[in-house]
């Protein structure tokens, strides 16, 4: 009690206070972790992702904090962060962390993403098994960098995958996981889950549109995705 109340009227101390009560991990590592179980409960809620088949990360510094293994989104409080460096080595928590966790830090070892995206969505995953990459239905993939790749199938937690995988995300923000799933990453939580969303929005659309029967849809070119490339380049919102 002699703490807080010393601490009442000095911001920074409070801080300090919660950090030891708390978990022991400084304020921007408890806001990046709160603001990841909240994207990955979003997941699970706008359909994204099924029970523990998805997984979230974002980075700290040097710090990758991830979601746990096997444990559902809506059991992660504050108690359950995990947090690795950027080899792999735990540095916060004890619950182990997800099994795609090779995915996660090849993104962080080879681009400037701060924050990954990993779901099971539905449309998204059908699409992984028909096509080798999602043809260019919709100029959103102007967004992701141009036609979306799938990348080959490999087991799911393995060195190979994650290799597959950044192959399939050269000059992209964006792929598919053959048999697997989807992965992206952003500058931000939000926006590598938007770039989720975006991908199996369009993998919807796709699906949709080759399923009518006599018919096949027509794609863009992709001189005219690149086009509007230039134009988010330049204008920063699409229309
Ligand atoms: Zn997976």
């Amino acid at each position: 009690m002699a703490e807080q109340g010393r601490d009442a009227g000095d911001g920074q101390g409070a801080r300090d206070v919660r950090a030891v009560r708390g978990r022991g991990v400084p304020d921007d590592v408890a806001r990046a972790w709160d603001e990841l179980v909240a994207t990955a409960r979003r997941s699970v809620a706008d359909g994204l992702v099924v029970g523990t088949s998805g997984n979230v990360s974002v980075r700290v510094g040097d710090t990758v904090l991830v979601t746990p293994t096997g444990v559902p989104y809506d059991r992660l409080t504050p108690d359950t962060v995990v947090g690795v460096d950027l080899d792999g080595r735990q540095v916060l928590g004890s619950l182990r962390p997800t099994s795609e966790l090779p995915m996660h830090l090849a993104v962080y070892g080879a681009t400037g993403a701060r924050a990954v995206v990993h779901t099971h969505a539905v449309h998204a995953t059908a699409v992984s098994t028909l096509v080798p990459e999602l043809p260019l239905i919709h100029y959103m993939s102007a967004a992701l960098g141009g036609a979306v790749r799938v990348a080959p199938y490999a087991t799911y937690g393995t060195q190979e995958l994650a290799e597959n995988m950044l192959r399939a995300l050269a000059d992209r923000t964006a792929c598919l996981l053959q048999n697997h799933g989807t992965l992206t990453y952003g500058a931000t939580l939000s926006e590598a889950y938007d770039r989720t969303a975006q991908l199996e929005w369009m993998c919807r659309v796709w699906l949709t549109a080759s399923t009518v029967p006599g018919l096949t849809p027509t794609l863009l070119s992709r001189e005219q995705v690149a086009e509007v490339e230039e134009r988010l380049r330049g204008y920063g919102q699409p229309g």
